[in-house]
C-alpha cells in the first residue's frame, strides 16, 4: 500500500496502465541550419495540429474554462518568442533543431520553476508539455495517446500533462495515480472537474507498478493498493458503489435550501481564487460566494493589475453569481504570498509584518485602485467588501474612510456603483475576535478566517509541518474565539460568516451550526455534503452541543461528545 494526496475524490479498482513517456536521447550535432529550420517549421505545425486535436477531444468532457489551458498551450506553440530563440540557436550555433528546442525549452522552465508563485511554478508544467511534444514531433516520437484506451484502467503515471489529462475518456479512465503533484497542479484541478478520482504525490508508484497489475485507488483517504487480496476487491468495489450512490444522493439537494430540521437557514457558499472557480459554485449548489481570495489576480500578473483589468474580474463574479451574495477580499498579501513585481522588507516573522490590510493601509494608492475596482463592479450584483487581518477598530475606521473616499470619488465621477454594498470585517486575529461586539458597530459582517485565527491563537504557524499538531478547530479556546466573534456580530443585529478551512470541515459543522454562524463558505465540492449534514441536525440541539463544547477541556473532549451526541 503507498500513501499519497487524495486530490480529486472517488475510489476505483481497476487493471494498471502504466503511462511511460517516450524517452528522447537528444544530443548536439553539427547542421544545417537551413534544414534544421525547416524541420523545426514542419514540427512547430505538427504541434500546433496534435494540440487542437486533443482540444478537440477533450472538449466533450471539460468545461470551457478547463479548455482554456489548451488556448494557452496553442499560444506558448505559437509564441514568436520561443520559437525565435530556438532559431537564433540553430543560426548561430548551427546545431541540430532537437538540440537547440532541448536547450531553450529547459532555460524556460527552470525559470519559472524557480519562481516563487506555487502557480507561476505550476506553469513550468505547461511548458514541459509544450515542449516535450515538439521535440516527439522533432524525433519522429509518438506520445502514447490515452483518448484511445478501451478497457477500464487506473492510469499510473510520473505525472499527468494536462494534454493527458484532457484525453483521458471517463468511460474507461476509472482514475489515476502520480508520483508528483499537489492538489493544486492541473493535472489534480482538471481530475476534480471530470470528477476522476485521483491521487497524486505517489512515492514510489512508478517503480512498484507493473502494467496490468490489478489496484485499488482509494482517492479518499489518498491510499493505493497494488496487487489487492480478493477480500480487498470485495470490500472496495462496495466502497465505490457507496461512494457513487451518496454522490448522487448529493444532486438532490443542489437547489434546496439549507435549513435545519427545525427551520433555522443557513447560507452555504463557496471560496473562490479566480473568477472562473464561481461557476463551480454555482454547478455545486452553492448560495453565493464566501471569500474571492483577489490575491491571486495580483500574483498571476505581471505589475500591479490596473482598475479595469480588476473591474472586469470582480465583475465577472458578481454576474456569474447571478445577484446572490459575492463576498470579495481586499488584497491579502505579504507573509507567504508575494509577489514577482514588488520586494517586500525582509522581516523576521512575515507572518507577523507587513500583510493584507496593514500593507494596504501603507500603500493606500493600491487599495484606491481596488477599491474602485471593486465599487464600479458593484452595479452588477450582490457585494460584499471585506478587509483581511484587522486587528484593531482604528484598522477598520481607517479601511472603511478608504472606501468611502473611493466611492465618494467614483460618485463625483458619475460612475454608477452598488447602493447595497455591504463593508465587512475578516476575524483571523484574537485581538479582533474578542472586541467583535466593539468591532460589529462599524462592520456590516464578519468572516471568520480560521486558518489564521488559528495559527495567532496557538501561535504556531501554519506552514511548518512539525507545529501542525496545534491546528485544533475543535479545541475549545478556539471554539470560544467562535462564539465570541458570532456573538458580537449578533448583538449589533450584523450576520457572521467564516471562510476558514473550519468552515467546510464536516465534523465542525454541527458545532458552527449551533454556535449561530449564519454562513459558510468553503470548496465548491464540499457544499452539498455540508447541506446534508445541516439538514439532518436539529438547530436546537446543537445550540445545547455547543454549549458543552465550549465548556470541554480539550479538542478529544470536544470531539468524544459531538461523536457521542450524533451517533
Ligand atoms: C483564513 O485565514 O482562514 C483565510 C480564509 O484566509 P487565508 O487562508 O487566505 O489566509
Ligand atoms: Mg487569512
Amino acid at each position: 500500500m503507498l500513501k499519497g494526496i487524495a486530490a480529486s475524490q472517488g475510489i476505483a479498482v481497476a487493471k494498471v496502465y502504466k503511462l511511460e513517456q517516450p524517452v528522447l536521447d537528444i544530443v548536439m550535432k553539427a547542421s544545417d541550419p537551413d534544414e534544421e529550420l525547416a524541420k523545426l517549421d514542419a514540427a512547430f505545425t505538427k504541434t500546433v495540429e496534435d494540440i487542437e486535436k486533443i482540444k478537440e477531444v477533450a472538449s466533450k468532457s471539460l468545461a470551457p474554462e478547463e479548455l482554456a489551458v489548451f488556448d494557452a498551450h496553442l499560444m506558448m506553440a505559437g509564441d514568436p518568442e520561443l520559437r525565435s530563440q530556438i532559431e537564433d540557436m540553430i543560426k548561430n550555433d548551427k546545431v541540430n533543431a532537437e538540440y537547440a528546442t532541448e536547450q531553450v525549452a529547459n532555460m524556460m522552465i527552470t525559470i519559472f520553476e524557480s519562481m516563487e508563485d506555487a502557480y507561476m511554478r505550476e506553469r513550468a508544467a505547461d511548458i514541459k508539455d509544450v515542449t516535450f511534444r515538439l521535440k516527439c514531433n522533432l524525433c519522429r516520437k509518438i506520445i502514447p495517446n490515452l483518448a484511445t484506451i478501451d478497457t477500464p484502467v487506473v492510469i499510473v503515471a510520473k505525472d499527468l500533462t494536462p494534454s493527458d489529462t484532457g484525453s483521458l475518456n471517463k468511460e474507461f479512465a476509472k482514475g489515476f495515480a502520480t508520483e508528483i503533484g499537489g492538489r493544486t497542479s492541473h493535472s489534480a484541478i482538471m481530475a476534480r472537474s471530470l470528477e476522476i478520482p485521483a491521487v497524486v504525490g505517489v512515492t514510489g508508484i512508478l517503480e512498484a507498478a507493473n502494467e496490468g497489475d490489478e489496484v485499488i485507488l482509494d482517492a479518499i483517504s489518498g491510499e493505493v493498493i497494488l496487487n489487492p487480496t480478493a477480500e480487498q476487491v470485495a470490500e472496495y468495489t462496495a466502497k465505490a458503489e457507496e461512494f457513487k450512490a451518496q454522490k448522487e444522493a448529493l444532486k438532490a439537494l443542489k437547489d434546496q435550501p439549507s435549513i435545519s430540521t427545525d427551520g433555522h437557514k443557513v447560507l452555504l457558499v463557496g471560496n473562490i481564487g479566480s473568477p472562473k472557480d464561481a461557476e463551480g459554485v454555482v454547478e455545486n449548489g452553492g448560495e453565493g460566494v464566501g471569500l474571492f481570495r483577489t490575491e491571486f489576480l495580483y500574483m498571476k500578473s505581471e505589475d500591479w493589475p490596473d482598475e479595469d483589468t480588476q473591474y472586469e474580474a470582480y465583475k465577472a463574479v458578481l454576474e456569474t453569481m447571478n445577484g446572490k451574495p459575492v463576498v470579495i477580499r481586499t488584497l491579502d498579501i505579504g507573509g507567504d504570498k508575494k509577489l514577482k513585481y514588488y520586494e517586500f522588507e525582509e522581516e523576521l516573522n512575515p507572518f507577523l509584518g507587513v500583510r493584507a490590510v496593514r500593507f494596504c493601509l501603507m500603500r493606500k494608492d493600491i487599495f484606491r485602485t481596488q477599491l474602485r475596482a471593486l465599487l464600479r463592479a458593484s452595479a452588477f450584483g450582490k457585494l460584499c467588501i471585506m478587509f483581511p487581518m484587522i486587528a484593531t477598530v482604528q484598522e477598520f475606521k481607517d479601511a472603511k474612510a478608504c472606501y468611502e473616499e473611493a466611492r465618494a470619488e467614483l460618485i463625483a465621477e458619475g460612475v454608477k456603483v452598488g447602493d447595497d454594498v455591504e463593508v465587512g470585517c475578516m476575524i483571523e486575529i484574537p485581538a479582533a475576535a474578542v472586541l467583535a461586539d466593539q468591532l460589529s458597530k462599524y462592520a456590516d459582517f464578519f468572516s471568520i478566517g480560521t486558518n489564521d485565527l488559528i495559527q495567532y491563537s496557538m501561535a504556531a504557524d501554519r506552514m511548518s509541518q512539525p507545529v501542525s499538531y496545534l491546528y485544533q478547530p475543535l479545541n475549545p479556546s478556539i471554539l470560544r474565539l467562535v462564539k465570541m466573534t458570532i456573538d458580537g456580530a449578533h448583538k449589533n443585529g450584523k450576520w457572521c460568516g467564516m471562510c476558514g478551512e473550519m468552515a467546510g470541515d464536516e465534523t465542525a459543522a454541527p458545532l458552527l451550526l449551533g454556535l449561530g454562524l449564519d454562513e459558510f463558505s468553503m470548496s465548491a465540492t464540499s457544499i452539498l455534503k455540508a447541506r446534508q449534514i445541516i439538514n439532518s441536525l436539529s438547530y436546537e440541539e446543537m445550540k445545547d452541543l455547543a454549549a458543552k463544547a465550549v465548556e470541554c477541556d480539550t479538542m478529544e473532549d470536544v470531539a468524544a461528545l459531538c461523536a457521542e451526541t450524533l451517533k
